[in-house]
């Protein structure tokens, strides 16, 4: 398939762009860069040994939304491209609501006006709201804690909407977990602008000597170790998961299906750390911080429908992922370059 991949640039987009083409699929990444540097696109093509089309635009213009469709041939879409960072968006939800809304319904439009009814989007695990049953399987009711987590709750109930109007519709929606780790070679990775909000590029930084030390947001959850409980995924692992999903969906003959994409397994903060530690062979300062407003004590997930229905199963563990962190972090402290 000629697959368009928006976000491509991003973190997920770009490891999912590399394992697409691994599966003999061509890529058409569509980024504004907004979150994203363009030096990602030449290490993509350096791994990948293709050239990669790169449309330089955000998604809310409709008119060059509709000319890259009629443009470009197009079989399916990947939709990663949307704001995500959850505190910044309890300060500027009208930013988060406007911006991932109006990207998805530009898109979809485009898509359904050439004949293009494929698509895996881009969800995750925050649908599960405040107060989620554990393991988190996907038939649980759907909520969420801040304005981030409802763009993906309210983009997942217009999928269903659009699906049941048209039984031509081929979409997944897939629930992430916590994905962290890197490309095995070293030059793909996460590459957050300003302080890291999530644990892993954190503790990378902190290993790397970038920052002094970690705050650890509470100790006194009903968990084990009393931090909080995640299921890290690799990033990877979930790269896969899209191709896994395309693959299904373009046989199905559901117009709509969900799947989580998690391990299965809980890992704490302190493992993070423990784990990081080994990997890197660095020390990672900490403190005992007040916890985190919004935050869950555990989250991980029931992966067994992905596992059945996409022979899908997430092989790498925490060791793993942090051991991929380091090399990305280490070969590359401040991230990407700007040229
Ligand atoms: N966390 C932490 N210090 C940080 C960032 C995160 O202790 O600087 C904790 C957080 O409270 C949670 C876990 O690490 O228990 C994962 O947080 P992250 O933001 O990566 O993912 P999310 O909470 O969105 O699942």
């Amino acid at each position: 398939m000629r697959v368009l991949v928006s976000g491509g640039a991003g973190y997920i987009g770009s490891h999912t762009v590399i394992r697409l083409i691994d599966a003999g699929h061509d890529v058409v990444i569509v980024d504004d860069f907004s979150n994203s540097k363009p030096t990602v696109i030449g290490r993509l093509e350096g791994i990948t040994g293709v050239h990669l089309p790169v449309h330089s635009f955000d998604l809310t213009d409709v008119d060059k939304t509709e000319h890259l469709f009629a443009h470009e041939s197009i079989d399916a879409v990947i939709h990663f491209a949307g704001f995500k960072a959850v505190g910044e968006s309890v300060s500027k939800p009208l930013d988060y609501y406007q911006n991932n809304l109006d990207s998805t319904f530009s898109l979809m439009r485009a898509m359904d006006r050439h004949d293009v009814r494929t698509l895996v989007f881009s969800s995750s695990a925050t649908v599960y709201g405040a107060e989620p049953q554990l393991p988190m399987t996907e038939d649980l009711p759907t909520s969420a804690t801040n304005p981030y987590g409802w763009t993906k709750v309210m983009i997942e109930q217009i999928l269903t909407d659009i699906a049941a109007s048209d039984d031509r519709w081929r979409i997944a929606a897939l629930r992430y977990f916590n994905p962290v780790g890197a490309h095995a070679s070293g030059e793909i990775g996460e590459d957050p602008s300003g302080i890291p909000n999530n644990l892993m590029p954190f503790v990378a930084q902190v290993a790397v000597g970038r920052r002094e030390k970690l705050s650890v947001f509470g100790d006194d959850y009903d968990t084990p170790d009393g931090t909080g409980v995640r299921d890290y995924i690799h990033v990877d692992d979930l790269a896969a998961g899209h191709v896994a999903a395309l693959d299904r969906i373009a046989k199905d003959s559901s117009p709509i299906s969900i799947w989580n994409l998690g391990t299965g397994q809980g890992v704490s903060v302190l493992e993070v750390i423990k784990a990081f530690e080994k990997a890197s062979g660095k020390p990672v300062p900490y403190e005992i911080a007040p916890r985190r407003v919004g935050d869950i004590a555990a989250s991980y997930a029931d992966p067994s429908r992905a596992n059945s229905e996409l022979n899908w199963y997430a092989t790498k563990t925490i060791d793993d992922m942090c051991e991929d962190t380091w090399r990305w972090q280490s070969g590359n402290p401040n991230g990407y370059p700007d040229a």
